[in-house]
């Protein structure tokens, strides 16, 4: 009986995963031939000093023109392509693109240049011994420089080879490209992270700082982050400010840079560069 019954939901639960396993395996196929044929776009989203109420970076998100279903947005496809081992690709290109893309725009624009780019970076990255070596080569032929690039990572690349992860980190720092940790508060975070590693700053995590008014176990929380960053010397990023009283609070509390859909969404390069100039000018 137990046999018949492990059979019949063994048939349920086929059929479930089969339909999973079909749809990932067309998204896969179709990921593969995004890579070969370059369907990648690079979107940005400034970020804003908040002394100075301009924008000090852009930070580079992917995007998927994909053939029949118009622009697809990363939460449906990273976590496949980091699965099947295909970010690395799709980061090499958003990295390339926009420090390429800085780099013009900071030599074309004198308001812009000091401005910074950030770049996300799957944690698979940080436990290759060459990636300093690799990022060094990228800025040289785009020609930015170092100290115009952030890298954004998240608590899971801390977790991996933690020794290799420490040489690496510490050799982009030495470089002196910008470490970021991102959706902070979120993860796996042993505090003790922060100081072993080579970080500059925290992005804390959008899921605090979008409800923040309205949930004080929220604003309690940013307020801690704030006062931890403050302690150790870190910069502090907030993301996910989607109105101008969240904004005014986050300025108010000494949070040193600001990004979200209230200040600018993520937009394609054009609308990038419109918006930069406009918003650049003393
Ligand atoms: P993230 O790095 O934490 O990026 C912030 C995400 O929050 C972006 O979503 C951005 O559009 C969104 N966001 C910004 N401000 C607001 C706001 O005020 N309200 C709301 N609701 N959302 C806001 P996006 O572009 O869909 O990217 C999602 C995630 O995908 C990113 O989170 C990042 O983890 C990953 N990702 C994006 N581009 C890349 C990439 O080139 N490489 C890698 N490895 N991951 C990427
Ligand atoms: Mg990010
Ligand atoms: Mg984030
Ligand atoms: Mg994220």
């Amino acid at each position: 009986r137990a046999k018949a019954q492990g059979r019949r939901r063994y048939v349920l639960f086929d059929a479930s995963m089969h339909e999973e396993a079909t749809h990932a395996l067309k998204l896969e196929n179709e990921l593969r031939i995004a890579i070969d044929r370059n369907q990648f776009e690079v979107y940005y989203q400034p970020i804003l000093c908040s002394k100075e109420g301009k924008p000090a970076a852009i930070e580079a998100l992917v995007r998927w023109r994909h053939p029949t279903d118009g622009l697809v947005m990363p939460g449906r496809f990273i976590e496949l392509a980091t699965e099947i081992g295909f970010i690395k690709e799709i980061d090499w290109y958003v990295l390339n693109r926009a420090c390429y893309q800085l780099a013009e725009w900071r030599q074309n624009h004198p308001e812009l240049a000091d401005l910074s780019v950030t770049v996300n970076l799957a944690s698979q990255h940080f436990s290759q011994s060459n990636l300093p070596e690799q990022i060094a080569n990228v800025l040289e032929v785009t020609g930015l420089p170092a100290n115009a690039l952030r890298v954004e990572i998240t608590e899971h690349a801390l977790l991996d080879d933690q020794e290799m992860v420490q040489t690496v980190l510490s050799q982009l720092s030495e470089l002196g490209v910008q470490l970021l940790m991102d959706d902070f508060g979120t993860g796996y975070s042993s505090l003790s992270y922060l100081h072993r590693f080579p970080i500059n700053g925290v992005k804390i995590d959008r899921s605090f700082i979008t409800n923040m008014r309205g949930q004080e176990e929220h604003m309690a929380i940013v307020k801690t982050v704030k006062a931890l960053a403050d302690n150790l010397k870190l910069k502090l990023v907030a993301e996910g400010i989607e109105d101008q009283e969240t904004q005014d609070l986050l300025i108010e509390m000494g949070c040193d840079y600001l990004q979200g859909f209230h200040i600018q969404r993520p937009v394609n390069r054009r609308v990038t560069l419109e918006w930069l100039l406009e918003n650049s000018r003393d």
